[in-house]
């Protein structure tokens, strides 16, 4: 993958090196990433992190991250600490430029008294439910409140008595006064403060008005000296009335520069979709591995620089899209190849004797850590013995000619091991092979034999004797369908989910280094896919996470 090209082009950039070429901001390059803490961060954020931290990058600009908390009903510092936690772990970094619009309440607050005075703004008395009606439809204009000509005074004495908690919540709001047969319904007098008697998880309860949004979110930018604010398509129709604010307040305005919300398929990505998940136990909490979010991701063993390099490959577009979710995870396995060190797991034990073996013996072999480079020489040690596990399906009673693993009379190799050959098997009562019986050539060892005998497979084994046993956690996609918002009249998406998403392993047996292995570690399991340690995991009992199989779909489909 070329990053630097897939880079390269895209609408943004064009639009930012025509800005640098005009002098249009000095050439300086600043964005920010301006998340709502309601809710955990997704796969989704990350695209417009990278696209905003790189872009900062690339032109030698600022990054600022900027919470846009302005709805203490739905906020909390859980989300905000996640959010902080999420956006270190990308490795965008915002330097000293962490930032908060309840930083910007009294500003905020002061710019209102500018719009009332200027007569640009009004307290109104109607109900939420009036507004929207009076707010009039696409095609119809809308008409105008009947305290839309308040004087000058009585509106800041009214906006002073909200602010001083004289009135209930929903009782009165503040509106700009624009237009309200505007054919842009954000420009119909649209809300700007409302009151609610609400601590929030950083102002306490220093205020009982809170900003909208919108009358925050460009003022915000504006303070902060953003050149290109990036946000996503549906805030096109919010741009005039961004610009209009800052118009009439005479202040500084930043590019808003629009872009398409990136997708992944067999997921859901709205905030409200995802707490529903979390709180009605669908899953294990926001970190759960099968959640898109940052965290879930994190801890089933995806890396920063394989999201990465996913968002890059699907590109910056002005049109929405679903990226495949198979396309996600071969950028993933792109990363975890060359990363992860290689070592043998038996997912679903059963017994192999090597019967004429010593009993007592043990033998250490050699075992390259990383034989996918090729110049990396980092050995292990693993164990050797008379007793040890295989694989289930690596056997076959009464195998076809082409199953080139174990079967009565049939030779292959043991990965790093001897050569071994299948003398016998024995079955218990319901019928299931529990032991598997073989001689191994001692002539065999380090993969070849004197006389040069080929064996066609190669499998892969544990100790019994030394064998770590672990708990292997499996996932399937959280959803079945690849688009799980799209349901019959009447469904929900739940009706989607996934009941074969977890599947829990107990007693997988693995080589005995792992025990050492620390929460995110990552391995590649031979033949399996990639894993990673989990949170849950203890010195006693270690948990790993399947990450992703080793079958590449998306990458089969690019070659032909
Ligand atoms: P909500 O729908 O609850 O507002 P949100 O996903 O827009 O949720 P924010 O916290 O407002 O959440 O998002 C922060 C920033 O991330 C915004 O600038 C938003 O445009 C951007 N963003 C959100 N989702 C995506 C996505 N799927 N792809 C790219 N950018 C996204
Ligand atoms: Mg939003």
């Amino acid at each position: 993958m070329n990053n630097e090209s897939a880079a390269a082009s895209n609408f943004i950039r064009t639009i930012i090196d025509e800005d640098i070429a005009s002098g249009k901001y000095n050439g300086r390059v600043h964005t920010r990433f301006p998340p709502e803490p309601n809710g955990y961060l997704h796969i989704g954020h990350a695209k417009s992190i990278y696209l905003n931290y790189g872009l900062a990058e690339d032109y030698g600009g600022k990054f600022n991250l900027r919470f846009d908390d302005t709805n203490p009903a739905k906020e909390e510092q859980e989300y905000i600490d996640a959010i902080i936690e999420d956006v270190r772990w990308l490795g965008a970094d915002w330097e000293d430029r962490l930032f908060y619009a309840s930083d910007y309440f009294q500003q905020l607050y002061d710019w209102a008294i500018q719009l009332i005075t200027a007569g640009l703004a009004y307290v109104d008395d109607l109900s939420a439910a009036e507004i929207r009606e009076y707010r009039g439809t696409l095609t119809e204009p809308g008409r105008n409140s009947p305290y839309r000509d308040r004087s000058v005074a009585e509106n800041l004495d009214l906006f002073e008595r909200m602010k001083n908690g004289e009135f209930p919540d929903g009782s009165r709001v503040l509106r700009a006064k624009i237009d309200m047969s505007s054919p842009n319904i954000n420009l119909r007098d649209p809300v700007m403060y409302r009151i609610l008697h609400e601590p929030h998880p950083r102002t306490g309860t220093e205020w009982c008005i809170y900003p909208m949004y919108d009358w925050a979110h460009g003022q915000s930018d504006s303070i902060e000296g953003i050149t290109h604010s990036i946000c996503t398509l549906e805030f096109e129709n919010n741009r005039p009335l961004y610009d209009w604010f800052l118009e009439k307040l005479g202040i500084y305005q930043p590019q808003q520069i629009e872009f398409a919300r990136g997708n992944v398929s067999y997921t859901v990505m709205s905030k409200r979709k995802l707490l529903r998940l979390v709180q009605e136990g669908y899953v294990n909490g926001w970190d759960d591995p099968r959640m898109p979010t940052l965290s879930g991701l994190r801890r089933r063993g995806y890396t920063p620089e394989g999201i990465r390099n996913f968002w890059e490959m699907a590109g910056v577009a002005k049109a929405n899209s679903v990226v495949e979710l198979a396309m996600l995870e071969s950028a993933i396995r792109d990363d975890l190849n060359w990363r992860t060190p290689r070592v043998m797991a038996v997912l679903d034990p059963v017994k192999l004797v090597v019967t004429n073996y010593p009993e007592d013996k043990t033998e250490w072999f050699d075992v390259p850590d990383y034989p996918q480079h090729k110049d990396s020489d980092q050995m292990r040690q693993v164990p050797f013995s008379r007793e040890l596990y295989i694989e289930r399906e690596d056997f076959m009673e009464d195998p076809p000619r082409r199953f080139y693993r174990l079967g009565p009379g049939r030779e292959v190799r043991l990965l790093g091991a001897y050569y071994v050959t299948c003398t016998n098997f024995v079955k218990n009562e319901a019928g299931e092979v529990v032991e598997i019986h073989a001689t191994y050539d001692p002539e065999s060892s380090g993969g070849s034999t004197p006389d040069g005998r080929k064996v066609r497979g190669t499998i892969h084994w544990v100790s019994a004797a030394h064998a770590v046993e672990a708990e292997v956690r499996l996932y399937e996609t959280l959803f079945t369908q690849p688009d799980p918002e799209n349901t019959p009249a009447g469904q929900e998406f739940t009706v989607h989910l996934n009941p074969d998403s977890l599947k829990i392993i107990a007693n997988a047996r693995l080589e005995p280094g792992l025990a050492a292995a620390g929460v995110g570690d990552k391995f590649q399991f031979m033949r399996q896919g990639y894993f990673a340690v989990d949170p849950d995991t203890t010195p006693e009992r270690p948990v790993f996470n399947l990450t992703v199989t080793l079958r590449d779909t998306w990458a089969k489909l690019q070659q032909k």
